[in-house]
C-alpha cells in the first residue's frame, strides 16, 4: 500500500506542531493554504488557533467548498480545538460583532466556543479515551465544548462531564490540543481512519 499523505491547514494557529507529530510517525505532510494543495491527500487536519480568523481566511482563500468536496469524496478530516469549531454544523458563543461565523458545517454537533473559560483559560487533564489503554494527557486552551452530537456521532471522551472527543465516520473532532503533548496516539487513531 502506498503511504498516505496528510495535509495540515496552515492558514493560522498550531499547524507546525501537528506537522511535527505526523513527521515523527514518518508520514508525508503537506501544508494546505490553497484548494490545489488538497490534491492527492488522504486526510486533513484543521488545527487549533482562532476559529473566527481561520474561518475568514478559509472564505478569502475559497477553501470551504473544496474541503467539503474532499470530505464527501472520502477524505478524512480531524478538527482540533478551533478546527473542531470549524467542522460543526452549529456554533454557539460567537460574539455578535463577528456576525455569522463561517464553518464547514460537516459534523452533526453543536459546539460552544470558549466554554471552559469560565473556570480557567487553559488546563491539562488526563482523559479516559475509548480504545486507549491508558489516559491521554490533554491540553485545553480556551477550548470549546461539544454540547450536543447527532446520533451518528460516537463520543470517545469527556472532560468535566462535557464531550471533548468524538468521531463520525471519517470525521474526528477534539476540543483540546493533542499535538502539544508528544503523545501521538490520537494522530495514530486519525491515520487508522484513512
Ligand atoms: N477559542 C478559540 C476559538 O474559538 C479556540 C482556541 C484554540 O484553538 N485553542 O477559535
Amino acid at each position: 500500500m502506498t503511504q498516505p499523505k496528510i495535509g495540515v491547514l496552515a492558514l493560522q494557529g498550531a499547524f507546525r506542531e501537528h506537522k511535527q507529530t505526523l513527521e515523527r510517525l514518518n508520514i508525508e505532510v503537506t501544508e494546505v493554504r490553497l484548494p490545489r494543495d488538497l490534491a492527492g491527500l488522504s486526510g486533513l487536519i484543521i488545527p487549533g488557533g482562532e476559529s473566527t480568523t481561520m474561518g475568514k481566511l478559509m472564505v478569502d482563500y475559497d477553501l470551504l467548498e473544496p474541503i467539503r468536496e474532499f470530505s464527501s469524496s472520502g477524505g478524512a478530516i480531524w478538527g482540533t480545538c478551533a478546527g473542531a469549531i470549524l467542522l460543526a454544523k452549529q456554533i454557539e458563543g460567537v460574539p455578535p460583532q463577528f456576525g455569522t461565523q463561517p464553518s464547514l458545517e460537516l459534523m452533526d454537533m453543536r459546539v460552544r466556543r470558549n466554554a471552559f473559560g469560565r473556570q480557567v483559560d487553559s488546563f491539562e487533564a488526563p482523559l479516559e479515551v475509548k480504545g486507549l489503554e491508558t489516559p491521554f494527557n490533554a491540553v485545553f486552551i480556551r477550548a470549546p465544548i461539544i454540547e450536543w452530537v447527532g446520533e451518528d456521532v460516537d463520543v470517545l471522551s469527556k472532560a468535566e462531564g462535557e464531550i471533548v472527543l468524538a468521531r463520525a465516520g471519517r470525521l474526528l473532532t477534539s476540543s483540546f490540543h493533542p499535538e502539544l503533548t508528544g503523545d501521538s496516539r490520537l494522530h495514530e487513531l486519525f491515520l487508522s481512519m484513512i
